[in-house]
């Protein structure tokens, strides 16, 4: 039988077609192509980018880059905001690419464990650096692979936007743990976190970090990444925990290219907003299936991978 499962956090309502449920192979399908060509990524072309915030370099070759992006969301630009039926806004804020590898074809989750840590320490700083602008109320971190989930762009990268608005999605996470902690005095995502990791939902778990596909999973193969120490931020995992936390995507993101033969997917960091309380989380949603009239009109989606049966394929390939 089909069924409605609601999110953890949020008032947010997944029908779990079961009914109709599909194995791995069924989502197995050619990929578009990007054009070949020459690539603004790709060293040498270096001076095709917007100039450089950060690099970091070995035996004179940069490993990773980071500078605006030459289309952004947000910019610093400002204006006078409106409020009312046509509110406004500047769309402030700072928009940045970061390129985590020179290698065209290395995908994030194929770098050295090392390299791996180095990137989201890199992000871990971008967000704090950020942060500090007074203007800013939030720095969305993600990453989009394959033009299906939106990368427009072959060469592998991370993207970082910061925002003068809290995003609503991260603003429901924050107030619910609220809630829950004035009923509790617990952490939401701490509890939920114990209780999946001895579900049949675990994904795979190790002394400090946990992974899960989620009871209310919006799409086939959805899964989280958890710390399993109450952090709000990157930058307080201890040396032990970050390394614990990049072995877990990591592994995750293998088992995924495995069993779907490197599938388009977003994946996104929920951290606290520099007020707020949120158990910092990483969220990866593979892009297989294609929100159409129903997810737009009713915010709810069905999903046709049961996350007990996702949880079951990752741990084959981990
Ligand atoms: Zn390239
Ligand atoms: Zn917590
Ligand atoms: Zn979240």
């Amino acid at each position: 039988m089909n069924e409605l499962r609601k999110d953890y956090l949020l008032d947010r309502w997944v029908i779990i077609a079961s009914e109709r449920a599909k194995r791995p192979t069924d989502f197995v399908v050619k990929k578009e192509e990007y054009p070949v060509g020459a690539c603004y990524f790709c060293p040498g072309n270096e001076n095709t980018t917007p100039p450089e915030i950060g690099r970091i370099e070995k035996d004179g070759r940069w490993t990773v880059r980071w500078f605006p992006n030459k289309y952004p969301a947000t910019t610093e630009k400002n204006k006078s905001a409106s409020k009312g039926l046509l509110a406004s806004a500047s769309a402030y804020g700072r928009h940045e690419i970061i390129v985590e590898t020179p290698l065209h074809n290395q995908d994030f989750e194929e770098l050295p464990l090392g390299d791996m840590q180095e990137v989201l320490e890199v992000c871990a700083n971008r967000i704090k650096q950020l942060n500090q602008n007074k203007g800013i109320k939030y720095v969305l971190v993600f990453k989009n692979r394959g033009r299906e989930a939106g990368a427009s762009l072959a060469h592998s990268h991370f993207q970082v936007i910061a925002l003068s608005k809290i995003p609503s999605l991260v603003e429901k996470e924050v107030q619910a743990s609220r809630k829950y902690w004035k009923k509790t005095k617990r952490c939401i995502l701490c509890d939920t976190l114990k209780k999946e990791l001895k579900s049949e939902r675990k994904v795979y778990k190790d002394k400090n970090t946990g992974v899960f596909a989620p009871y209310a999973s919006r799409f086939p193969f959805e899964a989280w990444v958890m710390p399993k120490r109450h952090v709000k931020n990157l930058d307080e995992l201890k040396p032990e925990e970050k390394k614990s936390f990049t072995l877990a995507v990591k592994k995750t993101l293998l088992s995924l290219d495995k069993m779907l033969n490197k599938p388009p997917y977003n994946f996104y960091f929920h951290v606290s907003p520099k007020k707020g309380d949120l158990h910092m989380h990483l969220e990866i949603c593979p892009k297989l299936s294609i929100q159409a009239g129903f997810e737009f009109g009713s915010d709810m989606y069905i999903n046709v991978v049961p996350p007990e049966d996702a949880a079951r394929h990752y741990k084959t390939g981990i």
